[in-house]
């Protein structure tokens, strides 16, 4: 599933291909946003709120879009063959004259007011991303422990604690700070809470700055899908579990959990 990283720099693209131009042409193949007319509107701006994307417009109303497993965006000159989107996968077309962006297989999307977006977004954790990150530094740590006998694994993944983590980043944070995945939120003290969702910061940061540079997935993961491969740091073998436990196989690709047993040994009882 993309993660913050991912829906950061598919808004900096779409605002970059759409804002201030009018729509000539807007298709949401989608059942709630059936009979929503764009055409005409102008992207104010586009911005990404943790695995959440927005696009508002200047008529007050915002596209939301969730690419859940395996959604993306493209984006081709408007006119081309590429920019046709007839394809069935193709779940959003919005193009100006010069730029037509495809969302495909989206896994949302719907229009709402831009002032309603509180309503639809309120239930979700700091951004990890975003500008005031650091100022609601206290709220995402207090979120993080909601229930404080769940894994730290499990606590950076969900959305209501701090939004924008998949597994990626949970994985290399948790690394990144030597911790065991399974600690219980709780049991972590309070300033190495911070500490670790500053680290997750950092790391989802950086992966957003390689990106602008150079394309996605230019960030070498430490742990994350290295199953089997030497640690970077220790040499032992990477090992995979799950967010139920380090013997657990995952249920689906989003709750793997890799880990060094090594650098990450669980606290001694
Ligand atoms: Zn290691």
């Amino acid at each position: 599933m993309p993660e913050g990283d991912v829906l950061r720099l598919t808004a900096e693209r779409l605002d970059a291909a759409l804002r201030g131009v009018p729509l000539v042409r807007a298709e949401l193949r989608w059942p709630s946003a059936a009979g929503v007319d764009l055409v005409g509107a102008s992207l104010r701006e586009g911005v990404a709120y943790g695995k959440h994307l927005l696009l508002r417009f200047d008529d007050g109303r915002t596209v939301h879009a969730h690419q859940r497993m395996e959604g993306y965006w493209r984006v081709h000159r408007t006119g081309t063959p590429a920019a046709a989107g007839r394809s069935a996968a193709v779940r959003a077309v919005l193009a100006t004259e010069q730029w037509t962006c495809l969302g495909w297989h989206l896994g949302m999307l719907d229009v709402l007011r831009t002032r309603d977006e509180p309503r639809l977004l309120g239930h979700l954790g700091p951004d990890v991303l975003a500008d005031d990150f650091p100022d609601r530094i206290d709220e995402a740590a207090a979120r993080l422990t909601a229930d404080p006998r769940r894994p730290l694994c499990a606590a950076l993944l969900d959305q209501r604690a701090v939004a924008g983590l998949g597994t990626i980043w949970t994985a290399e944070s948790l690394f990144a700070r030597r911790l065991w995945p399974w600690l219980p939120a709780g049991d972590l003290p309070e300033d190495e809470r911070r500490a670790l969702l500053l680290t997750a910061r950092r790391l989802i940061g950086r992966s957003v700055l390689v990106g602008r540079r150079s394309g996605l997935g230019a960030v070498e993961p430490a742990v994350h899908g290295r199953h089997h491969k030497p640690c970077r740091r220790c040499r032992t073998p990477i090992a995979l579990g799950s967010t139920a436990g380090p013997g657990q196989r995952p249920d689906g690709a989003e709750r793997a959990i890799y880990w060094c047993p090594v650098c990450q040994a669980p606290p001694a009882a």
